[in-house]
């Protein structure tokens, strides 16, 4: 079976066999249409057997006939409502194929622009440039029956991607602003995490309940959920799939799905979490596995990893190490465990003003530093973490190392879900204007979080500052203005170097350090009990009360009097023409 994608939506075939209806659905297909009469050619399956099969496997058959050079107007209309009425993914089928392509790029093109339709079947194999001149003349020519379609078809002015602290605050911030804006968040888990706790789960600090609350309590009444994951992207449309292949419509998105662990970039790795001694806090599972493995390791070698950037939190793999170092220093045990820390990076920490605090402790604690030491493969049972060494003249080469206790951080990258999607930049990431976070390219669609490719440290503190930003410059698009409010790239990095003591990192875009208290208050260059204090009494608080809901506290953005002057190509390419 050729199965051919147009959108995630639609997929065309040439003609299927009864026998190829199972795997239709064993790929997900919801719906099947037939495009091609029944008797086409004397060596053409049997229709009615494949329809069986359909209803066999619980799929939809649609049997829509059209013959081949002669699509009428009334066969496009017809598709273009079995597309609107059917639950995807839909597989279509005639002959070659070239039939369905042909229905789907005629009832696409009163809202696509013809080169998009001819690229998009270019793409899957079918070249439709001899249809040019009639999908050209079909531009604009919505029926006002198929307006007030649309309008009756589940629409926001406000659609959110992802429900986490990007979305969440950025909800939180509108609704202060706009009690009654219409919103809705497309979000699939039932529980909300806060990540930030995690790292002092796994220090014996916070029980693992305190990071964790049901969804639907964060949720703000006012805001509708789709309880659903979201599986693509059809900016052109403005619209999002979900994961069923319902379309859901927006005047302005908001794209914050955060970044995904890609812990099977190592071998061996997810099959050992959770025993043997390996553990991660990168997981609300497993950080309370690192503090049980902290208290029961009295001797041997434990490793801490670090993966190349970027990663969220860059400062939690070290905040784990000197959490535990600290723990077993009290206990008298550190001087018979060899702590080490294996890093991809060339350096402790990204922004060179807290390294000297931060090589304190490493002296203190006697900690064993290794640059470009990049994790490859994990063997939990013989206790044996492979690493990929690279020296000062950039040879490489492969060390084995024995573990009794080896606390990850793994690799991080772009969900799929943006970085196969026309909203990411050449590495995936959603490609955002750094200081408005509207998308580069389409002026409706605004981004945060940690799915940004914006280069500030990807952070829940980021977070804190670019909901406010994003929120106000929605307003203003929704009015059909240009974005003013500005993001300045801040982002902190609370290292808890012992129980009771964090060195507070905070800084912009290009290192600069941009310290929220008075010198007197924290230095953030040097250990500080009140920034323990911050990070364990004040930040959930202010997290679960404050960010998520809206409440701006020393996070008030910054609001320009005219358009930032690099912002032209933005603005202009196609919120125009659609408020
Ligand atoms: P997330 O909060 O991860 O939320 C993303 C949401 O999108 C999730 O709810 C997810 O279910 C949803 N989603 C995913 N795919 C889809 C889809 N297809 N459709 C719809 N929804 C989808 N930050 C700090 O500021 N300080 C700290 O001390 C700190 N420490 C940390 C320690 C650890 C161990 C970790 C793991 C993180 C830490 N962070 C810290 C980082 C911080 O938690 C993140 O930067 C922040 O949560 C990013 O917010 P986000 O909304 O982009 O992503």
């Amino acid at each position: 079976m050729e199965v051919h994608q147009l959108t995630p939506f639609l997929s065309v075939s040439p003609q299927l066999t009864a026998a190829d209806v199972g795997l239709a659905a064993s790929m997900g297909f919801k719906a099947i249409i037939c495009n091609r009469p029944d008797q086409e050619s004397h060596d053409q399956p049997d229709t009615d057997d494949i329809r069986a099969a359909a209803e066999r496997h619980g799929l939809e058959w649609r049997y829509q006939p059209v013959v081949s050079g002669q699509i009428t107007d009334t066969d496009v209309a017809a598709f273009h409502e079995l597309m609107n009425s059917l639950r995807g993914p839909v597989l279509a089928f005639c002959r070659t194929g070239t039939r369905c392509t042909t229905l789907w790029a005629l009832a696409e093109a009163p809202r696509l622009d013809v080169d998009a339709i001819l690229k998009t079947t270019a793409a899957a194999g079918y070249d439709l440039s001899a249809q040019r001149d009639r999908i050209k003349a079909l531009a604009g020519t919505h029926s006002s029956a198929e307006a007030e379609d649309t309008t009756s078809r589940k629409r926001h002015d406000v659609l959110i991607v992802g429900g986490g602290a990007a979305g969440q605050s950025v909800a939180g911030s509108l609704l202060q602003r706009q009690p009654d804006l219409d919103i809705a968040i497309i979000e699939p888990r039932s529980e909300h995490y806060y990540q930030p706790g995690w790292t002092l789960v796994g220090g014996g600090v916070f029980e693992r309940r305190e990071t964790v609350r049901q969804m639907g309590k964060v949720m703000p009444d006012s805001v509708k959920w789709y309880h659903a994951a979201a599986s693509g992207f059809r900016p052109e449309q403005q619209q999002v799939l979900l994961e069923d292949g319902e379309q859901i419509g927006y005047r302005i998105l908001v794209v914050a799905p955060g970044l995904t662990l890609d812990w099977d970039a190592i071998p061996g790795l997810r099959e050992s979490l959770g025993r043997n001694g390996v553990t991660s806090n990168y997981l609300f599972d497993l950080a309370p596995y690192t503090w049980e493995l902290v208290q029961s390791t009295r001797k041997g070698r434990a490793l801490f990893t670090q993966p190349p950037m970027p990663i969220k939190c860059a400062g939690a793999p070290q905040k784990a190490m000197y959490l535990s170092c600290d723990h077993w220093m009290r206990q008298g045990v550190l001087k018979d465990i060899e702590v080490e820390f294996c890093t991809a990076g060339a350096a402790l920490f990204g922004v060179a003003d807290y390294v000297p605090a931060l090589m304190k402790y490493v002296e203190k604690y006697g900690i064993n530093l290794n640059y470009q030491n990049n994790l490859i493969q994990v063997d939990g049972q013989a206790r044996t973490a492979l690493f990929n060494v690279t020296d000062a003249e950039g040879n490489s080469r492969e060390v084995e190392k024995p573990f009794d206790m080896l606390h990850v951080c793994p690799p991080q990258r772009s969900p799929k879900l943006i970085s196969e999607s026309p909203l990411a930049d050449a590495a995936g990431w959603i490609e955002l204007n750094p200081e408005t976070l509207q998308h580069s390219r389409f002026g409706d669609i605004f981004g945060l979080g940690d799915a940004g490719n914006t280069p500030n440290a990807k952070t829940a503190a980021a977070v804190r500052k670019q909901a406010p930003v994003v929120a106000e410059n929605i307003l203003l698009a929704l009015k059909g203005e240009a974005p003013r409010a500005i993001y300045d790239g801040y982002g902190s990095c609370p290292l808890t170097v012992e129980r009771g003591k964090i060195v507070l990192a905070e800084f912009g875009y290009g290192g600069k350090l941009q310290p929220s208290f008075p010198l007197w208050l924290v230095d953030g260059k040097e250990p500080s009990r009140f920034a323990w204090l911050l990070k364990e009494k004040m930040l959930p608080w202010v997290y679960w009360n404050a960010m998520l809901k809206g409440h701006e506290w020393m996070a008030g953005p910054e609001i320009l009097n005219h358009r930032p002057a690099d912002h032209e190509a933005t603005q202009a390419c196609d919120f125009g023409d659609r408020k």
